[in-house]
């Protein structure tokens, strides 16, 4: 069942994106060749709860950390350990806030120093994997109608998506309905209606799209060892298109697609 969110439990929402936004932020300030990923998720957790908030993902299914970070190719749900963040290496932290009772989730995939031509290639095209698909998040589209851009877009550059892994409604739980694919046909699915939260995420294998999960339960890692990336915000389906809960820079986003 999806819940349309009121006006109320949008602005929180709101609050909860802007918290995960910071945590971006300090990421961003921060990330240097020589931390490890614990560090990085100190940090995090440290901005999430100053600001008021729990971070989303701790003891989410048991997850033991605040964050999911994954380096190179692990895709999603990577444990912060003492994994040293390497010169030409990229990260991807997936963060999740909540302030009271609703969640905030984005993901980014950051470059550690420099980093390789094709790897730049790769984040460019999957950050702007996200936008192609948010062309689409208007009310009165169907939910797949950003799917199929997602994946047509990503599928046009060679690169592939998993099979297992999707965005979602996000709200009173981090994961709610609906699930949010990532390629596939257009015109299925909901119909977007204002009040829809969702997480739009793409997750952009530079290689062939099989995935394993590691040992530790968790890590999910491309069976061929290429590269990954993953970009992903919360948004609201408004009057006049969307908004971008998790951003610092808040804009609607009318008349797109
Ligand atoms: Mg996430
Ligand atoms: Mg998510």
């Amino acid at each position: 069942m999806i819940h349309l969110k009121t006006a109320e439990e949008l602005e929180k929402m709101r609050e909860a994106g802007r918290i995960v936004a910071l945590a971006h932020e300090a990421v961003r300030n921060n990330l240097h060749p020589g931390m490890t990923t614990k560090e990085l998720d100190a940090l995090c957790e440290s901005v999430i709860v100053n600001a008021g908030a729990m971070p989303s993902f701790k003891g989410l299914y048991g997850f033991p950390a605040a964050t999911c970070i994954s380096v190179n190719s692990l895709l999603v749900h990577g444990i912060p350990d003492d994994t040293i963040l390497q010169e030409g290496d990229i990260v991807s932290i997936d963060i999740g806030a909540c302030y009271q009772g609703y969640h905030g989730d984005s993901a980014w995939t950051y470059a550690v120093g420099t980093i390789s031509e094709a790897d730049q290639k790769l984040l460019k095209v999957s950050e702007a994997a996200l936008f192609e698909g948010l062309k689409y998040a208007k009310a009165g589209n169907r939910l797949t109608d950003i799917s199929h851009a997602i994946g047509e877009y990503v599928f046009s550059y060679g690169y592939s998506i998993p099979r297992d892994y999707t965005g979602h409604g996000v709200g009173r739980s981090v994961h709610e309905d609906p699930t949010v694919p990532n390629f596939g046909p257009a015109g299925y699915g909901v119909i977007l209606k204002p009040g829809m939260t969702i997480a739009v995420e793409p997750m952009v294998l530079a290689g062939r799209p099989q995935t394993k999960v590691l040992k530790d339960g968790w890590g999910v890692v491309t069976k061929d060892g290429a590269n990954t990336a993953h970009y992903e915000h919360t948004i609201a389906i408004t009057n006049n298109g969307y908004e971008i809960l998790t951003t610092l820079n808040k804009e609607e986003h009318p008349e797109n697609g």
